[in-house]
């Protein structure tokens, strides 16, 4: 997930490096009583998560607080790169003598971190890097050393930056790995008429995997687009929506993928997956079947399990318990192999739901829940 400008501005704040007074309004009107806060003129931003508001109009200078007040009005409702724009920052100009650029980004091709720095800030990072490759520096760091006073020395030389900037290199290191960050920017990096070094523009991106350690950002734009995803996610599943009409679950990622091969081979198309992992409770299969019946696109469901530490009667039975829970309105195919896969048949044989049917193989399976499907579609 991306943190808009001002929580970047906020965070930065947090880790003391030092930053524009700001304030964050929707209202046109607000924007000039904070303008008139923050000692008159102010710079209005546009609180969109993508970069070039500037190029794009996102950025003014106001001389005073009417000036504020018609700027917010104007980039209020704004698109930029298809982003509206719903709020604006008011920050106190700063008196800028130099722009640079620095970053921390993961690497994942390198397994490493890397610290992006330049003397050439203000710009688009990309820009500078097709055009003038050797005005911008590239080190690797290590995460398990991070990034002490002697690294921050080397990147300052390496980007040719103010040696004052070291500081703000280390508490930025600070702020990526305390916030979990895969990405930190600052863009521009100024140094003040006055020789202070203030972050102007900042980019966050955190680690959505490592969201459950950071509440405070709630769940903002972390909500799926499709309504049955976020319901799924809401109850912990691991569920992605298709476009076809045979619903698959799983378990365990390597599985489900080849389901949804095997069912695309058989002629069908999945609806969605759903992975229940090692967990087959009935709570699970209740909660995913929920799910997968939800959509109305399903025309038949192919629940595939290779019973491993999760023992096929378990799952079986963990089906017929979701089976008391939820009213099946779509046939059910389902393949249990592996550990138990015996007693797991018996278990659903016994239970006899005139809308689960049982297969032996996978293909098999894959074939009957496709021929369900497709049926479906043409009555
Ligand atoms: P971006 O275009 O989305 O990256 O937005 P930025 O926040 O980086 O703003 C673009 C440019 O506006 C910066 O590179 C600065 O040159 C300029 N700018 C931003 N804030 C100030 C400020 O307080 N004073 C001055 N003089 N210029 C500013
Ligand atoms: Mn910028």
């Amino acid at each position: 997930m991306d943190l808009y400008e001002h929580q970047a501005r906020d965070l930065f704040a947090e880790y003391g490096i030092s930053v524009p007074r700001a304030e964050v309004t929707d209202s046109a009107k607000q924007a000039r009583e904070i303008a008139r806060r923050l000692g008159g003129p102010a710079v209005v931003k546009a609180q969109v998560k993508t970069g070039g508001r500037g190029k794009a109009g996102g950025v003014k200078l106001a001389a005073d607080p009417v000036a504020a007040e018609n700027a917010a009005r104007q980039i209020l409702g704004m698109d930029i790169k298809g982003h509206t724009v719903g709020t604006v920052m008011l920050a106190q100009p700063v008196d800028i003598e130099s722009e640079f650029y620095v970053s921390y980004v993961l690497d994942r091709a390198a397994g490493t971190f890397l610290a992006i720095a330049s003397s050439e800030g203000g710009m688009e990072i990309e820009e500078v890097a097709a055009t003038r490759p050797a005005a911008v520096a590239r080190i690797p760091v290590d995460p398990a050393v991070g990034v002490t006073s002697a690294k921050a020395a080397q990147i300052v030389r390496a980007g040719g930056l103010p040696a004052q900037t070291a500081d703000v290199l280390v508490r930025l290191w600070d702020v990526l790995i305390r916030e979990d960050a895969l990405l930190v920017e600052v863009n521009p990096l100024v140094r003040t008429a006055k020789g202070q070094i203030l972050a102007l523009d900042g980019k966050v991106t955190l680690d959505d995997n490592a969201r459950f350690r950071h509440a405070r950002w709630g769940v903002q734009d972390a909500a799926p687009d499709d309504p049955l995803e976020a319901q799924a996610a809401a109850k912990g599943l691991n569920y992605v929506k298709l476009d076809g009409e045979v619903g698959i679950i799983g378990n365990g990622a390597g599985l489900v993928m080849s389901t949804l091969d095997v069912v695309a081979g058989c002629g069908a198309r999945p609806a969605n997956f759903l992975d229940i992992g090692g967990g087959a409770s009935a709570r699970i299969m209740a909660d995913g079947l929920d799910v997968i019946l939800a959509d109305l696109a399903v025309r038949s469901v192919f629940v595939n399990v290779f019973g491993g530490i999760t023992a096929c009667d378990a799952v079986a039975d963990g089906i017929v318990q979701a089976l008391e829970r939820v009213e099946l309105t779509k046939p059910l195919v389902v393949r249990l192999d592996g550990n138990n896969a015996a007693r797991g048949r018996a278990v659903l044989d016994e239970r006899a739901h005139p809308l689960v049917e049982q297969a032996t193989t996978m293909d098999g399976a894959a074939r009957r829940a496709a021929e369900l499907a497709l049926a479906g579609h043409n009555s």
